[in-house]
């Protein structure tokens, strides 16, 4: 399963930016412009880290943090416009895992949320791995493994980025366009037919006859879907 991060941030457009950035990185988010509802959130979902805005306009993020502490130990990575040392550590005091100041680079918040969730996992003794088809073709997250009827395969990152789309809502179709938009910023020229010919080097590496796909399958006139279930 990908992990699911909550975005508390009052502000439209870095509320959106995050969740661009987590989504493609193939994380599910769930976003809220309110602390109240936040609370709501987790007391009702299953969040796995929360990225919380210090400064929010019902609640503060305090509050929130503390609130959190005091019945779960969910990783908080928190986004602060204050910088002082002071104020740094009195975030790390109230709980949080780690702080950005604002303005971030959304890629270092990608890289800050993935290594709390990497050791929030090593603490619990989880780990990000989800097997489809009995156990066919089991990929791991945070190692970036794909093991395919027992063989490891390498993936170039255009092809990692796709099986991680596709086995992120296995059975779902996903249109070329919407694929090229999970790898932009890798190597890729954005035509759709680029879609095609990264796909058939994948099915090369992990069809058992790239003739005929039971793993990555095409939709006739709608795009790509992974066609074998996860498990249980
Ligand atoms: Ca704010």
């Amino acid at each position: 399963m990908p992990a699911t991060v909550l975005v508390v941030e009052d502000e439209l457009k870095i509320r959106d930016l995050i969740r661009r950035y987590l989504e493609h990185d193939g994380l599910a988010v769930l976003t809220t412009g309110s602390g109240t509802e936040g609370l709501t959130m987790l007391a009702t979902q299953s969040v796995d880290l929360i990225v919380l805005d210090l400064n929010l306009p019902d609640i503060s993020g305090e509050t929130i943090a503390a609130e959190v502490r005091s019945r779960s130990v969910i990783p908080i990575l928190m986004l602060t416009a204050k910088s002082t040392e002071a104020d740094r550590i009195r975030g790390l005091e109230l709980g949080a895992d780690d702080y950005l100041t604002k303005p971030f680079s959304p890629r270092e918040l990608v890289l800050r949320v993935q290594a709390v969730l990497r050791r929030s996992r090593a603490s619990t003794g989880e780990t990000a791995t989800s097997s489809f088809g009995e156990g066919t073709l089991v990929i791991d997250e945070d190692r970036h493994d794909l093991v395919v009827r027992g063989q490891g395969i390498e993936l170039t990152p255009t092809e990692w980025v796709l099986m991680l789309a596709l086995t992120g809502a296995p059975g779902r179709v996903f249109s070329r366009a919407e694929l090229i938009n999970r790898v932009r910023g890798y190597e890729f020229d954005g035509y759709e037919r680029t879609v095609d010919s990264h796909v058939k080097n994948l099915r090369r590496k992990i069809e058992s006859d790239p003739h005929e796909p039971t793993i990555v399958e095409t939709v006739l006139g709608a795009g790509y879907r992974l066609g074998i279930r996860r498990d249980r």
